[in-house]
């Protein structure tokens, strides 16, 4: 029994890695603790690394404990263009290697349990929605890449709160920069009018309450544009659904507000 056991492990080492998510039986490992269990993400992970936060109702950002406004005073001073954002966690801890994981190295896998962070905590705060869209993708970074992990994401939440997510509403007009390597002014200049409406999106949009999910949101600038888009293309309102949200500079997750 070990043995065969031994035996399988070896040989999942050296399969590609998106072909060892795929070969994991069921009951694999966590993927943050690397212990053997029965999900995805264990349960003691999710106590220690998903601690409940409070966060800017705006822009989803960590608030200080010593702020007590709903609303941080970046979105007091310039307001987003999408009405509110839902984060599961701060882009913190074990959440940047996973995330990385998914977005660059084939660990699709990942998408279900991060999704469903991410569902629970939309349902914790009664958000709703008519459609889910996903950021899309450049043409370019879609060949690259093969497929988008914003979609993956929609796709899960999709099935857990049985609202409607489409890949085809919006697209990238331009192949643009590496976001991460940017300034905030160089990427809301980057960003600004990279995305547009297809024809089937906007027969879908008019008047309806749309969602759009990212993995992470860094300075904001790319929901903002996506928000900004939807909205002249006549959807009612916009809010950003996000796995991960940067914390403000210098801030731990385990050592903000809790709520
Ligand atoms: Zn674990
Ligand atoms: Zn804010």
């Amino acid at each position: 029994m070990l043995s065969a056991w031994l035996a399988r492990a070896s040989f999942s080492r050296h399969l590609p890695a998106a072909v060892r998510t795929i070969a994991t039986p069921r009951g694999g490992q966590c993927h943050i603790c690397r212990r053997w269990q029965s999900h995805a993400i264990c349960s003691t992970c999710l106590t220690v690394w998903q601690c409940a936060i409070r966060r800017c109702q705006r822009c989803a950002i960590t608030l200080p404990a010593a702020h007590h406004d709903d609303v941080c005073s970046s979105c007091e001073d310039v307001t987003p263009e999408f009405d509110r954002a839902i984060a599961a966690v701060d882009y913190d801890g074990p959440w940047p290697e996973l995330l990385t994981r998914l977005k660059f190295n084939g660990a699709t896998a990942l998408a279900r349990p991060l999704a469903t962070m991410l569902a629970e905590r939309i349902h914790e705060r009664r958000a709703q929605a008519d459609l889910i869209v996903p950021v899309p993708l450049s043409r370019q970074r879609m060949t690259e890449r093969g497929y988008n992990q914003s979609w993956l994401l929609a796709k899960h939440i999709e099935r857990q709160l049985a609202v409607a997510a489409r890949f085809d509403v919006l697209t990238r007009r331009q192949h643009t920069q590496r976001l991460m390597s940017l300034s905030a002014q160089e990427r809301a200049l980057q960003i600004r009018d990279a995305f547009e409406i297809t024809s089937a999106g906007q027969a879908l949009i008019g008047g309806r309450h749309v969602a759009i999910v990212d993995d992470v949101m860094t300075t904001g600038a790319t929901l903002d544009a996506c928000a900004r888009t939807l909205l002249e293309a006549g959807a009612r309102s916009v809010s950003a659904w996000v796995v991960a949200r940067t914390p403000q500079p210098g801030r731990h997750a385990n050592q903000s507000a809790q709520a």
